[in-house]
């Protein structure tokens, strides 16, 4: 950690050397993805293997994911996309055309396309304030008897409000499908998110805590949900899933069902393998930022920063709440001052494809999206890169 520079490079993270040199010099991005050298040894051996599809490693990192998440009983199916993951739970978990889904509006459209590609309908939900998870007082009164699915959002690694979701769901007879893409190894109560509950998915797209370049699990519980899911994921082809883990092909099979082509192959199963060795200190070391960030902004006037002290949390983003209207400034002054920020999220519903569909309340929603930006967090970064964008954020509110 104290090689790293402002850049958020390190002679040894490829990744960061490539990306600065993009983004300009000396500009801190928002995401800084770590790419060490150990990933490309695990490359070339994957490569060396000579299976470049669906294989072995694909089978080995399900295993290991599954190995993280602390999983007893459940199984983890990878596939190529965090998105293609959330429509693969959704169909197992029996969603179709025209049923319903409750939703956060504040999200990233991934969701609401995935439920849209199976003919299914999101509607949308407001958003607590204290975590900016889905706020289930509101979800119930939108439960109408075309509702089949909830699907909390687990804000930037944060935990929503779980036992209010699966209280809901069980007095109203839903599936859960929750998006756990920001939170890949928070735990409540002990138990790493996808651990419990009914069905669970992750990404590893090039910015989220683990990368496998592109790719996404789904955690199911039970044996015959995985085999559905294995003839989803390839085409609704029946037996091919049993011999590419083998680094084989079925030359005789079946196709059983509507099928996608949504499988992870041994190259991108062996990056997400070789981040996942070292997912315990990129989270450790993100949850130390978010407190330094915390310990600098809590304070401050004009701003809400998040009320957790991170422990048990796997941070995906460190987000702020810049009230008065002054967002655009603050923004604007940290850019000038080479910090790049973001905004998670624009609302879903403000979309034009998505303009029409049902919604509740959305009042926190609608002023959280006015408040909300994203600071710079990477997985390796100096305490005194936080320090700087901390003091630029309070200067421009000063
Ligand atoms: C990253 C992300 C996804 C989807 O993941 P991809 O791997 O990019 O398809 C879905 N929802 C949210 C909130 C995300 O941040």
């Amino acid at each position: 950690m104290s090689e790293s520079n402002a850049k958020g490079s390190t002679p040894e993270n490829l990744a960061g050397q490539a990306l600065s040199g993009a983004a300009g010099c000396g500009r801190i991005p928002v995401f800084q993805p770590h790419i060490g050298v150990d990933t490309l040894k695990a490359v070339v051996d994957a490569f060396s293997l000579g299976w470049l599809g669906m294989g072995s490693i694909t089978r080995e990192f399900e295993e290991a994911v599954g190995c993280f998440l602390g999983l007893k009983d459940r199984h983890v199916v990878a596939t190529n996309t965090g998105t293609s993951a959330l429509q693969l739970a959704l169909a197992v978990g029996g969603i179709g055309p025209g049923d319903e889904v409750i939703v956060p509006s504040f999200n990233f459209v991934a969701d609401q396309q995935a439920i849209t590609a199976l003919g299914a309908e999101p509607v949308f939900c407001d958003i607590r304030d204290d975590n900016l998870g889905i706020d289930c007082a509101k979800a119930e009164p939108l439960i109408s008897p075309k509702t089949r699915a909830i699907m909390p959002l687990h804000y930037s690694g944060i935990p929503c409000d779980l036992e209010g979701v699966y209280s809901l769901a069980s007095r109203h007879g839903l599936r859960v499908i929750e998006d756990a893409t920001h939170a890949f190894g928070t735990a409540v109560g002990g138990k790493r998110i996808g651990s419990f509950g009914d069905l669970a998915c992750f990404s590893f797209d090039p910015v989220k805590v683990v990368t496998s370049i592109d790719g996404g699990a789904v955690v199911v519980q039970d044996a015959k949900d995985v085999e559905r899911l294995h003839h989803m994921r390839l085409l609704g082809i029946d037996r091919d899933t049993i011999e590419r883990y083998k680094n084989k092909r079925a030359w005789e099979y079946d196709v059983v069902g509507q099928g996608f082509r949504y499988h992870l192959s041994n190259i991108n199963a062996s990056i997400g393998l070789s981040q996942l060795r070292r997912a315990d200190e990129f989270i450790s070391n993100r949850q130390s930022h978010c407190r330094a960030y915390n310990g600098y902004l809590a304070k401050t006037r004009g701003v809400i920063t998040p009320r957790t002290d991170f422990t048990d949390i796997s941070p995906f983003i460190y987000y702020i709440r810049v009230l008065n209207g002054a967002r655009a400034s603050v923004m604007e002054h940290l850019r000038t001052n080479g910090i790049d920020c973001g905004i998670h999220f624009k609302p879903v519903h403000r979309y034009t494809f998505y303009k029409h569909c049902r919604k509740g309340d959305l009042s926190v929603t609608e002023r959280v999206a006015g408040e909300v930006m994203t600071l710079p967090l990477h997985s390796l970064m100096g305490q005194e890169v936080v320090a700087r964008i901390a003091s630029k954020v309070i200067e421009a509110l000063g």
